[in-house]
């Protein structure tokens, strides 16, 4: 008689859980990357005490359909991708199918959900990886995610947790970095009843970048705007004279998906070369465009390295775009009138 046997759903989910839900920024990233696939234009963040408490996420995106919402519960399924082919061209920020099964494992869920303007929703609970209930609400369109108690059934998980304005401060990065990938949506944030962002959704990269880091540092960002026929790049680069020592100051989205990328970070670093003190780096939104298949992003479960399967000719073109930018303003003294 055999020992092995497989495990079943619960376990597997928080098996799962443990490596895609790390803190509660790993959840708010889960929940705005859903919200952004389902087309939102408008996306609003509520948390309590970090996220430990409390996660809202609203949206007017598409909704789930009544049928599928116990179904976007279970593990391994997506709207997103259906056969092997669409695994090498991901357009969606999600993809595996995993992240509302895990998280539902580890904390208490509440999601309701409406396809049109009717006013009927449903309205389904999961406590724990349990079902509690699953019925008909009324509410508008969109989406509303309510997130309690993470960790409330993994105690090991939740001593690990820092203080709240550490998780908030995860919080926060997890949200810029989805209102600078995505001008076009309409982002708030707010944290204990304190409203701590709002962007106006107009696509307008410079005012989200204004509303994160000052209108000073955004009105001195110069603009990056190139392409060729794999790549296109926009985005905003500050002058060599307004410099941070953190290494986050470089923000690198790819197809609007943010990620860690030294194929990205270094040429723009090059591209700046002997105009940056040491250890310094340039405020930068770097948005890059490239056909799904010149990107792997199913390398790491929370999807933030990528792997590009032309990366040199990347490196090559994105220091250029840089040159080009940094060059023709560097020697100017911010303030001056240029034209
Ligand atoms: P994935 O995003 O990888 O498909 P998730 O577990 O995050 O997996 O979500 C499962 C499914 O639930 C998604 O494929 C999508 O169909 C649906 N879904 C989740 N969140 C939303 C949302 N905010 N709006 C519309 N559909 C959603
Ligand atoms: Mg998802």
């Amino acid at each position: 008689m055999g020992i092995i046997r497989p495990l079943d759903d619960h376990l597997a989910n928080q098996i799962a859980a443990g490596e895609v839900v790390e803190r509660p920024a790993s959840v708010l990233k889960e929940l705005i990357e859903n919200a952004v696939d389902a087309g939102a234009s408008r996306i609003d963040v509520s948390a309590e005490e970090g996220g430990l408490n409390l996660l809202r996420v609203a949206d007017d995106g598409t909704g789930i359909q009544p049928d599928d919402l116990l179904l976007a519960f279970q593990r391994h399924a997506t709207s997103k991708i259906a056969t092997g082919k669409d695994l090498f061209q991901i357009a969606t920020l999600g993809f595996r199918g995993e992240a509302l099964p895990s998280i539902a494992a580890v904390a208490k869920v509440k999601c309701v959900s409406a396809t049109d303007d009717s006013g009927l929703a449903q309205m389904i609970e999961i406590e724990g990886g349990t079902l509690i209930s699953n019925r008909e609400t009324n509410a508008p369109k969109g989406t509303e995610m309510v997130v309690k108690d993470i960790f409330f059934n993994t105690p090991a998980r939740l001593k690990y947790m820092k203080t709240i304005q550490t998780e908030l401060g995860h919080l926060s990065d997890v949200i810029y970095r989805q209102a600078l990938a995505r001008p076009d949506i309409a982002f708030t944030f707010s944290h204990n009843g304190n409203l701590l962002l709002r962007t106006p959704g107009n696509g307008d990269l410079r005012q989200v970048v204004a509303a994160i880091y000052g209108t000073s540092s955004a009105k001195a960002m110069i603009e990056v705007k190139e392409e060729n026929p794999d790549y296109s790049i926009y985005g905003l680069t500050a002058l060599p004279i307004e410099t941070r020592a953190n290494r986050n100051a470089v923000t690198v989205l790819i197809n609007g998906r943010f990620v860690r990328s030294q194929a990205v970070v270094q040429p723009l670093m090059q591209a700046y070369h002997t105009l940056l003190p040491l250890h310094r780096y340039p405020l930068a939104v770097i948005n890059l465009k490239m056909h799904p298949t010149l990107v792997d992003v199913n390398v790491h479960p929370a999807k933030l390295e990528v792997r590009f399967s032309k990366e040199s000719e990347l490196r090559a073109f994105v220091e250029t775009a840089i040159k080009n930018t940094v060059s023709s303003e560097a020697y100017i003294p911010s303030g001056a009138s240029v034209r």
